[in-house]
């Protein structure tokens, strides 16, 4: 996917990853030239004269970077755990878009019973979770609002990504278990880490620096 201008392409989603993300790549000397929020451009260009930003789905980007479309990108690790990551290195944890996964349920659910049902984004995650404790569970693929689910019993609990517990709470959910802590990482295409190390490697440098000068 080469541009007659741009050599290098990262894919980025919208939202959060967005926003965390453009200081760290900032530290690399690559800048919007214009805000994705002011604009329904999928494609912008960067302070970088060889970079290009594009502005996708969160559940797209491993995608994008896989079949070399993107040539690198930030996806949340629920999302990289869900795809087939093959074709990519994941090689900064940013340390942006935190959050944890969680089980959860109404207070008073039995979690115990067989024949448990799950509803949830992360199907392959939830399944090898439980299978981990020896336990078989129905995994219920939904796409959003899954703490509706338990409230209209269309599943015992749910899995899913949470910060601040609000929208558990407001929804009369409890945390049941802490399945593991999430945080977004960048990836990049395995042939276009060795075709174009001379234009990537720097960036992982300084962005990995930057993130370091953030934690410190
Ligand atoms: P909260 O109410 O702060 O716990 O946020 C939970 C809601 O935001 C849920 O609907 C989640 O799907 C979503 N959410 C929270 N953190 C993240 C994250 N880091 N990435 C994607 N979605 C998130």
């Amino acid at each position: 996917m080469s541009n007659q201008s741009h050599k290098l392409t990262i894919a980025l989603s919208k939202g959060r990853i967005l926003k965390d993300s453009l200081p760290l790549l900032a530290a690399a000397g690559i800048e919007l030239l214009e805000s994705p929020d002011d604009s329904r451009k999928l494609i912008f260009d960067t302070s970088h004269p060889e970079v290009r930003i594009l502005v996708i789905r969160a559940s797209d980007v491993p995608t994008f970077v896989s079949y070399g479309a993107a040539d690198m990108g930030v996806a949340g690790k629920d999302v990289l755990l869900e795809n087939d990551v093959s074709n990519l290195y994941e090689l900064v944890d940013l340390q942006i878009a935190r959050c944890r996964l969680m089980l959860a349920s109404l207070p008073d659910a039995d979690l115990e019973k067989p024949r448990l049902k799950i509803a949830t984004k992360y199907t392959s995650t939830t399944r090898e979770w439980f299978a981990k404790q020896g336990r078989q569970v129905e995994a219920v693929k939904l796409y959003g609002s899954m703490e509706l689910a338990p409230v209209v019993g269309l599943a015992d609990a749910i899995v899913d990504v949470v910060e601040s517990g609000n929208t558990l709470k407001e929804n009369g959910l409890v945390t049941r278990d802490h399945i593991m802590d999430i945080s977004s990482r960048l990836v990049v295409n395995r042939a276009s880490m060795k075709m174009k190390a001379g234009l990537i490697q720097p960036i992982i440098d300084q962005v990995a620096s930057a993130v370091r000068d953030k934690a410190a």
